[in-house]
């Protein structure tokens, strides 16, 4: 089972002057097995929703819950919420110089697990994934994240999705920066992720071009730091025909 629950949830960040409140009550749930897409337009706070569940120090949540399985995540540190299953694919990848795909991903997932990988199956997982995800096997000897093209960095976090086997995967603008054959190659891992039993998707995105290979079950348009308006993915239709004016002028 894996249900996300987010209750009227209120974040800030400090500013010059002084604190500013950036979600204004946030309430959203993705049930079992259910993909979501969040839309926006820029600024609206998607990455800072984002940030929040996964436990970001810069954004203090001022009011409102979340709950993973009915358990409080917002009590836990950025390392508990990883091991409860959460897992968020970042707008802004961080480098990691000096550490190899390979032994980046096996120490996730030792962290994540609490014991280390069988080495056999483990090698052969991690092949398959690259292989899956159309990467070279070399790739897993680079460095995480330097000198990786757009392309790569979202690849490789989709084989973090794969290998690290969340409960709930967040993915914030996966789609930005990619062509698309690579678009096609990240919603295939993504999907295959989905495939799995009971897995939850939180799809971050300002375009609905990735939502014709991620079909999500809900799609939420995001304004002024909260849930405009919820519907089925024929809202996303609306936004791709629309764009998010109505939306706009309704909140002013
Ligand atoms: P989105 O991902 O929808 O583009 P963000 O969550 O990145 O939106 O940002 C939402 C708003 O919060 C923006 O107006 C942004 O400038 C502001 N914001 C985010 N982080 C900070 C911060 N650390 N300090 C000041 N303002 C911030
Ligand atoms: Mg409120
Ligand atoms: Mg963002």
């Amino acid at each position: 089972m894996s249900t996300l629950e987010i209750k009227d949830l209120h974040v800030s960040v400090t500013t010059e002057d002084g604190p500013k409140e950036i979600l204004k009550g946030v309430t959203l749930t993705i049930g079992d097995g259910e993909t979501h897409a969040i839309m926006g337009p820029n600024g609206s706070g998607k990455s800072t929703l984002a940030y929040s569940v996964a436990g970001h120090p810069k954004y203090q949540v001022t009011g409102g819950s979340v709950l993973l399985d009915g358990v409080d995540v917002l009590e836990m540190s950025v390392d508990e919420r990883a091991r409860a299953g959460l897992f968020l694919a970042m707008q802004y990848p961080v480098e990691v110089p000096g550490v190899s795909v390979t032994n980046f991903l096996r120490t996730a997932k030792t962290a994540i697990d609490g014991e280390a990988p069988k080495l056999r199956t483990w090698v052969k997982d991690v092949n398959k994934s690259l292989a899956d995800l159309d990467l070279d096997p070399s790739f897993a000897q680079r460095s995480v994240n330097e000198g990786f093209s757009g392309g790569e960095k979202k690849r490789h976090e989709i084989a973090q999705l794969e290998l690290l086997d969340p409960k709930i995967a967040i993915l914030d603008e996966t789609d930005s920066g990619l062509d698309i054959d690579a678009l096609k190659v990240v919603s295939e891992g993504v999907n295959r992720y989905r495939a799995r039993e009971g897995k939850g998707v939180l799809l971050i995105t300002h375009y609905t071009r990735i939502l014709r290979y991620i079909q999500p079950d809900r799609v939420h348009v995001f304004v002024a730091g909260r849930v405009a308006e919820s519907g089925g993915p024929e809202l996303a239709d609306e936004l791709e025909a629309n764009g998010y004016e109505r939306f706009l002028t309704a909140t002013v």
